[in-house]
């Protein structure tokens, strides 16, 4: 077999199999390999039934004596009843719905089970165990792959069995030395062992490998774009008080971490090295007058500065506020977006470039290549874990040796900022304007039972004696796919059963035009709008001081961090905020984050939490910080080996900064491959 045959040249993948497997990233042989168990199970050893224990799962191997299908309490659905027995003790094992299985089991012949044990009414039984005869059965650590509809893990496992003669035509893209020097195995090795472990220890090897390999995959990206950004000598701001006057002319005196912020910022700014700074702060912390003063400082040196946001509510909410508290200081301030008229967006970057616009805002269409600034000297991205490596990198790219401010609530370890994004210093606001009031949060089930029902419409009467007290409300529905509709409120049905409720209801989605999104933005920040139903396009940033309860449907649908950022949004204003979390469909993951949200408000300590329930992977997954996907390897777990991965990843790009050495062709093929063609790397 070829590595890059198709998988339909292995036996008995025909076209329907073919397609369940493109849904995995499966489509050659090559894929197949490359596809990597999610976690194993160690089927080592066989457990003698006496000795299996209550919640654990293991091995037992026995006779089966009775075989008794039956109806189970009333249900329609049949059980399947097996007595397993071996010299020690017998179990009873269960299948529901499953009588198909009886023709799989003859009496008195001898099968091994895997599952786990439990007791009902004094006895053992364990039920649904995966099973095989015993002549069948594979004893050893076994993998399990992440699935998807119409694959089982059997035929995963069997496919891999017809690759594994391939492993030996794998590209080493290793040269020599990194393999010495990090004691790395063999690109062969690693694949029969993560695939087919023999034992524990040559899993660990493999594993360690294929994880060094994609972080300094990773790495060797990311620091050969970074170095394509220059030397670090960057432009120096005249030494002085100018943005005293912005900050005098604020509605509020700063916080002391503001203050701090500041202060850190304008050594950066004023000394003639390139700012590369991480602005660190909770929402609501006030990021955003950081982010004016430093601007006010840049414009007032004779240069442009330009801040980039995610979304355009976002951006256009920036703009709005910025342009009236610049006026005042005779700054102009641009827009741009990519929803504009060509005509208006015409006018904004002549305007632009022939100097007439001091500051520029908008979403990610400030970095298109006919974006021209004329003298440009600061560039900010808000919620900057929202965009990926290479809009940041390209914003980065207007100007020579730009200062780099980058402002975000989700809190990064320091050793892993110094990873992601090199040199970078990080400023931490800790602190909240003073006056904010503790934001009320409750959370109930509100599922279909009638006390959920009864719950849920609690909440909503809460919500409309707010209403009649002048606040306003938002509701947040998850984004759900057309799939699964059954589990969660659209956001549409949510909008029907509340303008019944409410007259004064909009309506927000992302897949809404442009311009009516912002006009019921602006309708609801003018107070016209009382209910804003919404997705999350509204999570970050949004600041509508009168809006002060927060209602999110289906909240087990939202990771904490996020549910964080949407509770946000609420308790900007004098007025005392709520947030409630209505949980759909009970779970304890639900039950707990809920808890959590109802005890704290520290973004914080929400992530370390977040961190502990979720498992690393998501937080400091790539979703997090717009680096491309990984596989296999884990920021978080596996920070001691990315540690090594960027000394290698340094140490190949002293010696050939190019990649252009046969000994690391593959190596650069790799990198191209996992940032795509829009990372214009220095390759
Ligand atoms: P974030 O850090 O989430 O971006 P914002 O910059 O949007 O927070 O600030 C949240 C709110 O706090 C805004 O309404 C802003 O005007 C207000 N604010 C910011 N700094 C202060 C301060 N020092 N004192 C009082 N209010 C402040
Ligand atoms: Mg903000």
């Amino acid at each position: 077999m070829n590595l890059h045959d198709n998988i339909t040249m292995i036996k008995g993948v025909g076209p329907k199999k073919a397609e369940a497997l493109s849904r995995l990233g499966i489509s050659t042989v090559e894929d197949l390999i490359l596809f990597t168990p999610r976690q194993y199970e160690d089927r080592r050893e066989i457990t003698e039934i006496d000795k299996l224990k209550e919640g654990e799962t293991a091995v037992f191997a026995g006779t089966v004596d009775i075989i008794a299908p039956g109806n189970f309490r009333g249900r329609r659905g049949q059980v399947l009843k097996l007595l397993v027995s071996d010299d020690t003790g017998s179990v009873e094992v269960v299948f529901f719905n499953a009588t198909y299985l009886k023709k799989a089991f003859a009496m008195g012949s001898e099968y091994i089970f895997y599952g786990k044990l439990s007791m009902n009414r004094g006895r053992k039984q364990v039920i649904h165990p995966d099973f095989s005869k015993r002549t069948d059965f594979v004893q050893g650590i076994i993998p399990i792959y992440p699935l998807t509809k119409g694959i089982t893990q059997k035929e995963i496992r069997r496919l891999q069995t017809e690759a594994a003669g391939s492993y030996e035509d794998m590209e080493e893209f290793l040269r020599e030395k990194t393999l010495r020097n990090h004691n790395l195995c063999d690109i062969s090795y690693a694949f029969r062992n993560i695939h087919f472990p023999e034992d524990r220890q040559k899993l660990r090897e493999a594993r360690y490998r294929l994880v060094f390999d994609e972080f300094l995959t990773l790495e060797t990206g990311l620091l050969s774009a970074r170095k394509r950004t220059g030397g670090r000598k960057g432009i120096a701001f005249a030494s002085s008080d100018v943005e005293r006057e912005y900050i005098e002319s604020l509605p509020y005196a700063l916080t002391c971490a503001q203050a701090r912020c500041v202060a850190e910022i304008k050594r950066d700014l004023e000394s003639d090295i390139a700012m590369n700074r991480l602005v660190q702060g909770d929402v609501g912390s006030g990021k955003t007058a950081v982010a004016e003063i430093s601007m006010y400082k840049a414009v007032k040196n004779g240069y442009q500065a330009v801040m980039m946001a995610p979304t355009e509510i976002l951006a256009r909410q920036h703009y709005e506020g910025l342009s009236k508290s610049f006026a005042r200081h005779g700054v102009s301030v641009g827009f741009l977006s990519g929803s504009m008229k060509a005509s208006e967006k015409k006018q904004t970057l002549a305007a632009l470039e022939a100097g007439d616009i001091d500051i520029l805002i908008g979403t990610h269409a400030v970095i298109q290549s006919d974006v021209v600034f004329s003298r440009l000297g600061l560039v900010i991205t808000d919620e900057q874990h929202r965009f990926g490596v290479n809009q940041r990198m390209l914003l980065k790219d207007k100007g020579n040796n730009l200062n780099v401010l980058v402002m975000t609530a989700t809190p990064i370890p320091r050793t892993l900022a110094v990873v992601l994004y090199g040199d970078l210093d990080v400023s931490l606001i800790d602190e909240l304007p003073p006056g904010r009031q503790e934001i009320i949060t409750r959370c109930a089930l509100t599922d279909e039972t009638a006390k959920g029902k009864q719950l849920r419409s609690r909440c909503y009467e809460f919500v409309n004696k707010q209403i009649q007290a002048g606040r306003q409300a938002y509701v947040v529905t998850p984004l759900i796919e057309e799939s699964d509709a059954i589990d969660a409120k659209s956001v549409n049905q949510v909008f029907e059963e509340l303008s019944a409720m409410f007259p004064r209801t909009a309506l927000l989605h992302g897949g809404m035009k442009q311009a009516e999104k912002d006009a019921i933005m602006e309708q609801f920040s003018d107070g016209l709008i009382d209910v804003l139903v919404s997705t999350v396009v509204i999570e970050v940033g949004i600041n509508v001081p009168n809006a002060a309860v927060m209602v999110i449907e289906n909240a087990e649908r939202f990771g904490l961090a996020q549910l964080h950022q949407l509770r946000g949004r609420v308790g900007r204003g004098p007025h005392q905020s709520y947030c409630f979390l209505l949980i759909g469909h009970d779970s304890e993951l639900a039950r707990k984050r809920g808890s959590i949200m109802e005890q704290s408000s520290d973004g914080f300590f929400i992530a370390e939490e977040d961190l502990k329930l979720r498992g690393p992977g998501e937080i400091f997954g790539t979703r997090q910080h717009g680096l491309p996907d990984l596989k296999i390897a884990d920021m978080a777990r596996h920070m001691d080996v990315l540690a090594k991965a960027r000394d290698e990843a340094l140490a190949i790009l002293e010696e050939d900064p190019e990649l252009a050495l046969p000994e690391n062709s593959a190596l650069r093929r790799r990198v191209t491959g996992l940032f795509g063609e829009d990372m214009t790397l220095n390759l």
